[in-house]
C-alpha cells in the first residue's frame, strides 16, 4: 500500500468541485486517511512548490496557491500514486484524458484544479508538510 498528498486547488474549491473530485478516488478505490481544509500561505505553498522556484510561473503559481481555500488530504491505495496522477490527468486539461479530474473540472494549465505527488520520496516530503502523523488515521 502506498500513501500520496492530494489538493483540491483553489479554483475547484471555489467552483464547488470537492464533492465530485473526492467521489473520483474513493470510486477507484482509494482510502482517505487524512483531509484538512486550510488556506495555503506563502511560507507553506513555497514548501511545497520548492522544486518550482525560479520557474516563470512560479509567481503566478504562488499566488493562485494563496488565493483561497484549499482541501489538503493523504490517499492510501495500492499504486497510489501514479494511480491518482491517472485519475488527475496531465497537468494541462488540453491534453489530459477524457474521464480525468482535469478534463473535467480544470481551468488551464496552471488552475488544474488538483496536485498530486509525484514519486514516494515527494509523497513522503509532501504528506509532512500538511499532516502530522497523528492526523493520518492508518
Ligand atoms: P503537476 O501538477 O502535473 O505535477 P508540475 O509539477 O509540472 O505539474 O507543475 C506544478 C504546477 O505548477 C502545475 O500543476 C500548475 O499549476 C503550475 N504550472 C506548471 N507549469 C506551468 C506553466 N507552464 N504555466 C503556468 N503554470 C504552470
Ligand atoms: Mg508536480
Amino acid at each position: 500500500m502506498e500513501k500520496t498528498l492530494v489538493l483540491i486547488k483553489p479554483d475547484a474549491f471555489r467552483k464547488h468541485y470537492s464533492g465530485d473530485i473526492i467521489k473520483h478516488y474513493e470510486n477507484e478505490g482509494l482510502k482517505i486517511l487524512a483531509m484538512k481544509l486550510m488556506k495555503m500561505d506563502e511560507k507553506i505553498a513555497s514548501k511545497h512548490y520548492a522544486e518550482h522556484i525560479g520557474r516563470p510561473y512560479y509567481d503566478d503559481l504562488m499566488g493562485f496557491m494563496t488565493s483561497g481555500p484549499i482541501i489538503a488530504m493523504v490517499l492510501e491505495g495500492e499504486d497510489a500514486i501514479a494511480n491518482v496522477r491517472r485519475i488527475n490527468g496531465k497537468t494541462n486539461p488540453a491534453e489530459a484524458d477524457e474521464g480525468t479530474i482535469r478534463k473535467l473540472y480544470a481551468e488551464s494549465g496552471s488552475r488544474n484544479a488538483v496536485h498530486a505527488s509525484d514519486s514516494p520520496e515527494s509523497a513522503a516530503r509532501e504528506i509532512a508538510i500538511f499532516f502530522n502523523a497523528s492526523e493520518i488515521l492508518d
